[in-house]
């Protein structure tokens, strides 16, 4: 059985970013690549305990080079760096699921660690056929078309929330609890470990009931509405030419096949 494990770095214990920036601005960044290391590992032991052959790590928070690889479970390989053609290469209908660690709130929801989808900088929100979506969704999509079910998704408690609402048969474990885009009441790190590891367990587990996850899916064709920050960046989209109409002065709008297509 194989499985992957995709990991960003806002959402493990005891990260917040800085009042004004990003994560990657904040003197909390050096500890939240440690603690995304050390929940990815434990999802990936949880999931060869549970009787794994392969497990593939993705290092998705910004440029893709943020765990300390040597920190890992030696069973595993390791997709890391940007630029790839398509996102999660090597992912494909072989593989029985994928976890989501240390994801983060969308956009436009109050009171959670570094809320955002994509870019904090550009984006006001994304909304695929009218509904609000955030990373979780779209890389679930992505994964889904493969015919991948997300089997655990580990974030604050407004993205486990966000996760039961878009995916209710998946496993979750709620690292902190958010009280603001910079502030949380945070699970030890050692213990949200723990909880990782067992929750990975238990899905890879569950896996193995037929249907016990469905993969998630957008209908095909889709229209992606983006809201940028500033008017101009929604201007310079729209003027591209590759697809994307004006829909007002911030937002813009794009009829594609699949979500693969926007990346
Ligand atoms: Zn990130």
């Amino acid at each position: 059985m194989k499985f992957a494990v995709a990991v960003d770095c806002e959402g493990p214990a005891c990260v917040v970013g800085n009042a004004g920036g990003t994560l990657n601005d904040s003197v909390n960044y050096e500890f939240a690549k440690k603690q995304a290391t050390r929940e990815a590992d434990a999802a990936a032991r949880g999931l060869f305990d549970a009787g794994a052959t392969h497990v593939l790590v993705y290092d998705y928070h910004g440029g893709g080079l943020n765990l300390d690889y040597d920190r890992l479970d030696t069973r595993v390989d390791i997709a890391l760096g940007s630029g790839s053609a398509h996102r999660f290469p090597g992912l494909d209908g072989s593989f029985a699921g994928i976890c989501f660690v240390g994801y983060h709130a969308m956009d436009n929801t109050a009171d959670a660690v570094i809320a955002h989808t994509f870019s904090s900088k550009t984006y006001q929100g994304m909304k695929v056929n009218g509904r609000e979506v955030g990373e979780m969704a779209v890389d679930a999509a992505i994964a889904g078309g493969r015919g991948v079910p997300v089997i655990l998704i580990t974030s604050d408690d407004k993205g486990t929330a966000e996760a039961q609402r878009f995916f209710p048969d998946i496993e979750t474990v709620t690292t902190k609890t958010s009280y603001g885009y910079n502030t949380a009441v945070s699970m030890h790190p050692a213990r949200a470990v723990e909880a990782i590891y067992a929750a990975a367990k238990k899905a890879g587990q569950r896996a193995k009931e037929r249907g016990a996850f469905r993969p998630f899916t957008f209908p095909s064709p889709l229209t992606l509405e983006v809201r940028h920050k500033r008017i101009e960046t929604a201007q310079g989209d729209s003027r591209r030419g590759n697809g994307w109409e004006r829909v007002d002065a911030y937002t813009v709008r794009r009829r594609m096949e699949s979500i693969e297509d926007y990346f």
